[in-house]
């Protein structure tokens, strides 16, 4: 069967497009040549059918595979299932090779499309006659070309078998500038997969760890600095001005985003350890170091001198911020630290002082609601929230009476529904009183079932 050959840097996705389109060939035709199935499923960068491509032109699949795909991406990255990566490739059984990447399993993802460059097409055309898709525009999370500045645009895939005739980039659309930010990125993440083809080692992490111990975002104790690395990365990823966002940061306390990346036990998208290596290349320029290190394993002597320490800092005045940059802990841990050892805190643009502690605390005894006591005392709800978890007791003291509060008017409901409709009360209440129906069911059964006569 002949395949067209590739041109410079060409996913193998491409070519097939271009060889339905050269020989006017259906894609149930060209599958059934292709793979013997005319319900193959194509994917454009995890791409079966190297095996045929290279057949007729002598090559190696395994070039083909490496050069035109991007499963070395995934295998670097997941080394353990570089066999069966590589195996349901060559049956081309997509699906298991695309599950086997991880896929569908990765929390952080993106929408599926094609990606081209309007530069790029334009110099395709001149120089071929044919535009066509490269690869390494595919990389999910980039969105800029990586010779050009300027942003990629997407195709939506079509449906299944996900190819078609035609189906080539056009020079419909605007050349928009992509960020200085989203270009760099673009081009560290071609050399890296240039590297990554070419040299074909396994990614290992402890090279990311060791460059975060360096920069003093991982302590000697091995604590990772998430909440500081969460807000670097999150405001360099708003830089980047994708219109995709599912696989950067979803915040700046997104901490989950890199908790399960540097805990290693987890699969990860690729693009997440590309993400992070890209900051720690261009843009982390300082050295987080902390005025009280720590220099052996936790232990509850080594707690209790820091605590001490922090206590000293706390009590001398300074701000929340100025003691968090100093000691490494979040402002949320030296805040509580305050409240429970009755210190007053500088906070801008409030003060909590005594009184106000005072004031929180004999409204929270009272059963008010925390958005009204902050709203009462001008502080946000999750200062409140601090200070009733700080006073002992307090927390349990108000669920009980929540609880009471809701039996109380639970019951009540269900009454007054009993009195207005006593013939078929248990179906009208379900209906009706959905949420006090369920409360009731869990937690007074036997009452429950006593009013409506089982
Ligand atoms: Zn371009």
């Amino acid at each position: 069967m002949l395949i067209t050959e590739a041109l410079p840097g060409e996913s193998l996705y491409s070519r097939y497009i271009r060889h339905m389109t050269l020989w006017h060939m259906p894609a149930k035709a060209f599958l059934q040549t292709l793979v013997g199935n005319n319900r193959a499923s194509i994917h454009p960068y995890i791409t079966v059918g190297a095996t045929n491509a290279a057949e007729f032109y002598s090559q190696n699949y395994n070039k083909i595979i490496s050069e035109q795909t991007l499963a070395p991406l995934f295998v670097h990255f997941s080394h353990k299932r570089k066999n069966k990566i590589y195996k349901y490739l060559l049956l081309n059984d997509s699906g298991r090779a695309i599950r086997n990447c991880q896929l569908p399993n990765f929390r952080e993802s993106e929408k599926l499309s094609l990606k081209y460059c309007l530069v790029c097409v334009h110099n395709d055309i001149k120089k071929y006659g044919i535009s066509y898709w490269h690869i390494a525009h595919q990389v999910p999370g980039i969105n800029s070309c990586y010779k050009h500045q300027i942003s990629l645009l997407h195709l939506s895939l079509p449906c299944r078998p996900h190819i078609k005739m035609g189906l080539l980039p056009s020079l419909i659309g605007d050349a928009k500038a992509s960020t200085k930010e989203s270009f760099l990125l673009a081009r560290y993440v071609y050399s890296r997969l240039q590297n990554i083809v070419n040299i074909g080692r396994p990614y290992n992490i402890n090279t990311l760890l060791e460059k975060l111990r360096r920069t003093g975002f991982i302590r000697e104790n091995n604590r990772v600095l998430r909440a500081e690395l969460t807000y670097e990365c999150f405001h360099l990823s708003r830089k980047l001005q994708h219109s995709s966002v599912g696989l950067l940061p979803r915040s700046d306390t997104d901490f989950n985003y890199f908790s399960y990346l540097l805990c290693n036990q987890h699969p990860q998208h690729p693009f997440k350890y590309l993400f992070l290596e890209f900051w720690l290349t261009f843009f982390c320029k300082t050295k987080v170091k902390p005025v009280l290190e720590v220099t052996a394993v936790d232990n509850t002597k080594q707690q209790t001198i820091l605590k001490n320490k922090y206590l000293d800092l706390l009590r001398g005045g300074l701000s929340l911020a100025k003691i968090s940059q100093k000691t490494g802990k979040s402002r949320c841990y030296l805040k509580l630290l305050a409240l429970k050892n009755k210190i007053s805190i500088n906070m801008k643009p409030r003060l909590i002082t005594t009184e106000v502690v005072k004031g929180v605390l004999k409204m929270a005894y009272k059963g008010f609601h925390r958005k009204a006591i902050a709203k009462h005392f001008k502080i946000s709800t999750g200062s409140i929230s601090q200070i009733i978890s700080a006073e002992s007791g307090l927390v349990q003291r108000r669920r009980r009476a929540k609880f009471e509060s809701r039996r109380r008017k639970y019951k009540a409901q269900v009454l007054k529904w009993i009195a207005l409709e006593p013939s078929d009360s248990k179906k009208y209440i379900r209906k009706y009183l959905p949420y006090a129906y369920s409360w009731l069911y869990r937690h007074e059964r036997k009452w429950l079932y006593q009013q409506l006569n089982f």
